[in-house]
């Protein structure tokens, strides 16, 4: 069964951000989704804002509709908290609230947590010359 991909996003960075790279990522199977198959379905959505506590709701919301509505398990889903979320660059710093949010994603039973979506080239580079601080990143996707 194909996976499902869900993007969780910075509510802050949302406010000013369509979400087009990101997705336009995803289709074009760049940055952190080169890996995923075709088939491999898409759905995205912001924490809620600060401090995340709303993704709980949004997470449970979806396991409901996962259950009723298709043959997707948790096991199928893979999360994916969004670059402007656990990236330094140049409108936010790394969301603090990001240990807290992988607790909730945990807690409603998604194992499968990526952090990252679109690579910005430009942010990269300058993460490299250390003009934005670089952050130690964790993933486990299978
Ligand atoms: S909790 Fe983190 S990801 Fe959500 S709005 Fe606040 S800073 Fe952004």
């Amino acid at each position: 069964m194909s996976d499902l991909v869900v993007i969780i996003q910075c509510q802050l960075a949302h406010n000013r951000c369509s979400g087009f790279a990101c997705s336009h990522s995803f289709y074009e199977r760049q940055g952190a989704f080169v890996d995923y198959p075709e088939g491999t379905r898409y759905l995205s959505f912001t924490c809620g804002g600060c401090c995340g506590k709303g993704v709980a709701a949004k997470l449970e919301h979806l396991a409901g509709k996962l259950r009723k509505k298709t043959e997707l398990k948790p096991d199928n889903v893979v999360i994916h908290l969004a670059s402007c979320m656990t990236t330094d660059n140049h409108h936010y710093d790394r969301c603090p609230h990001v240990d807290y949010i992988r607790s909730i994603v945990a807690k409603k039973g998604f194992t499968r947590v990526v952090e990252g979506s679109f690579v910005s080239a430009s942010a990269t580079e300058l993460r490299s010359r250390g003009v934005y601080r670089d952050y130690q990143q964790s993933t486990s996707r299978d």
